[in-house]
């Protein structure tokens, strides 16, 4: 069948949650049986969020091949289990870059380049890539920001072309909010009304609306808004807050949202989605009693979508224990020798977080000595392996002063040092050690135990690595380099297999957890949680 594209756009207010339901939608047409991708162009000038502090738009993905992206695609994973990569998300920034290389090339031939056609052109030819490979029967491309936003005006006009030219093989959806006064007790519908207005002023006319709601939105509104906006009324569908985003797919179905895309795009549904084990998996997270208590130490504890990929990947697997989720977030740069016990003696388990800079570390170095002594399963991620390196340093080798030189560069005992191929660095942007790459990991290691196996791949977001030259020393006293690089020999993994469950790894596996396939070293570390827990309620 022909490519079929799907155009996500999103109105009244942001963080309506355009990427779950663009994700949820994906979900169910390949459920179906259906090639699909999603892809996110953000409007912003950065060329891809890599340089963003996470207080900006929450943490930075990075996909298999090291390309450092919107959150959103975290979510398209996760939902899919779709390998994304650097085609699947494009910022306003890299179209212009694209379009002022070619300028510089000459290959305007002395044209006037303007914002329409050169910059609506090279949005177009961005959208329409993923479909000329022939993978995909679906592509599904939702805009960032919010329509009536200055800066996606050249991409509201891009859909609006393409959708002229593409005709029945695209659909446009539009998420909007109704929102509840409480003190009328009324849900409103003009916002909604106004922002369709909004999007048919710029030439597109939604086939399917998407109410974000807090309240039932009663079928006679629904009927109302069908007739402003001139969509039927089977296809304006409501998005009601659930507990779980991952039930999210499951409300749309039950409303038909996947049939009506299909009968929209001209293709006879002829079978309905194979949910079965995504349903397996809310049965399993609606049975869950029993609470696993799981700190996430770190410095950006305010904005939880800093930690996005890290706080799905323990609600994957607190899930397939058959546990809730009871994760708190502890400010590292509140926790100190006087407070940590009494901030960590409750929790069953102790993830130390990825992170860039001095702010916070000590913190973090105080949660490693405490959860070392007292042999508390330990999960160190990236800044957080670093760190676990650095305490052992510091407290079992007596080096003092170890330090990485990320935060000391005259440290004696640069334990964490700068990459060989970093030295000569100087742009932040995209320059890391980025993607996935392979990781051989020591036979009989807790880590090769709980991957099952000794070859992984996983994602890394680095310029630090541990100092090989300190390797002998380390294994020496106990903590063991049981993961690294076939190639380069980089450590990878570290752990004390005398410990109950210590392990640090300078990749990112949360970025490769998804609900149907769930990391491995999550898995094991809440299973090790949860047996700490109970061995530790049983001596009270
Ligand atoms: N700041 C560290 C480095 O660059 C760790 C990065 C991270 O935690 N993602 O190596």
């Amino acid at each position: 069948m022909e490519t079929k594209y799907i155009f996500v756009t999103g109105g009244v207010v942001s963080s309506l949650g355009k990427g779950i339901i663009s994700a949820s939608l994906a979900n169910l047409l390949k459920t179906r049986g259906y090639r699909v991708t999603i892809q996110k162009y953000d409007p912003y000038i950065n060329i891809d969020p890599g340089t963003l502090n996470p207080y900006e738009h929450g943490e930075c993905y990075v996909t298999v091949d090291g390309h450092e992206a919107d959150l959103d695609l975290g979510h398209y994973e996760r939902f899919t289990d779709i390998r994304t990569t650097r085609a699947n998300n494009v910022t306003t920034g890299r179209i212009y870059q694209s379009v002022i290389d070619k300028e510089r090339r000459g290959d305007y031939l002395g044209k006037t380049v303007q914002i329409i056609p050169h910059i609506t052109d090279e949005i177009k030819r961005n959208i329409m890539l993923l479909g000329k490979t022939g993978n995909y029967d679906y592509i599904i491309t939702e805009i960032g920001g919010t329509v009536g936003d200055i800066e996606s005006l050249p991409f509201l006009e891009a859909v609006r072309q393409l959708r002229w030219e593409l005709g029945r093989d695209s659909l446009s959806i539009h998420l909007t909010y109704v929102p509840y006064l409480a003190a009328a007790k009324e849900l409103k519908t003009k916002p909604t009304q106004h922002s369709v207005k909004e999007l048919q002023q710029l030439g597109i006319q939604p086939d399917i609306l998407v109410l974000r709601t807090e309240h039932e939105v009663p079928l006679a509104m629904r009927r109302k808004i069908a007739q402003f906006c001139n969509v039927s009324p089977e296809a304006v569908i409501q998005s009601i807050d659930r507990p779980s985003i991952y039930q999210v797919p499951v409300m749309l179905h039950e409303q038909h949202l996947d049939e009506i895309v299909l009968l929209k795009t001209g293709v006879t549904p002829v079978d309905q989605p194979h949910m079965g084990p995504w349903l397996d998996f809310l049965e399993k997270m609606d049975s869950a009693e029993k609470v696993v208590n799981i700190g996430l130490v770190g410095k950006y504890v305010e904005l939880q979508d800093a930690y996005k990929s890290i706080s799905e990947s323990l609600f994957h697997a607190a899930t397939y224990n058959d546990r809730k989720l009871n994760l708190v977030y502890i400010h590292s740069e509140k926790l100190t020798t006087d407070n940590v016990d009494a901030t960590l003696h409750d929790l069953d388990g102790v993830i130390i977080a990825p992170g860039f800079g001095q702010r916070g570390i000590d913190g973090k170095f105080v949660a490693l000595k405490w959860c070392r002594e007292n042999d508390i399963p330990t999960f160190g991620i990236c800044l957080g392996m670093q760190c676990m390196v650095i305490e052992f340093a510091r407290n079992v080798l007596g080096l003092q002063a170890a330090n990485s030189t990320e935060m000391n560069p005259s440290t004696p005992d640069n334990v964490i040092d700068l990459m060989e191929d970093q030295k000569s660095v100087s742009n932040m942007g995209g320059t890391m050690r980025l993607g996935a790459y392979d990781c051989n990991l020591t036979p009989g290691s807790k880590a090769a135990c709980a991957y099952g196996t000794t070859t992984v791949s996983e994602r890394h977001r680095h310029r630090f690595e541990f100092n090989n030259e300190y390797r002998a020393r380390f294994e020496d006293a106990g903590m063991k380099c049981v993961g690294q690089n076939p190639d380069t020999h980089l450590v990878e993994v570290v752990e004390i297999p005398g410990k109950r469950w210590f392990i640090g790894t300078q990749y990112h596996p949360e970025y490769s957890s998804t609900v149907l396939s769930p990391n491995p070293l999550f898995i094991d570390f809440v299973r090790a949680a949860i047996a700490y827990g109970e061995e530790r309620d049983t001596r009270k």
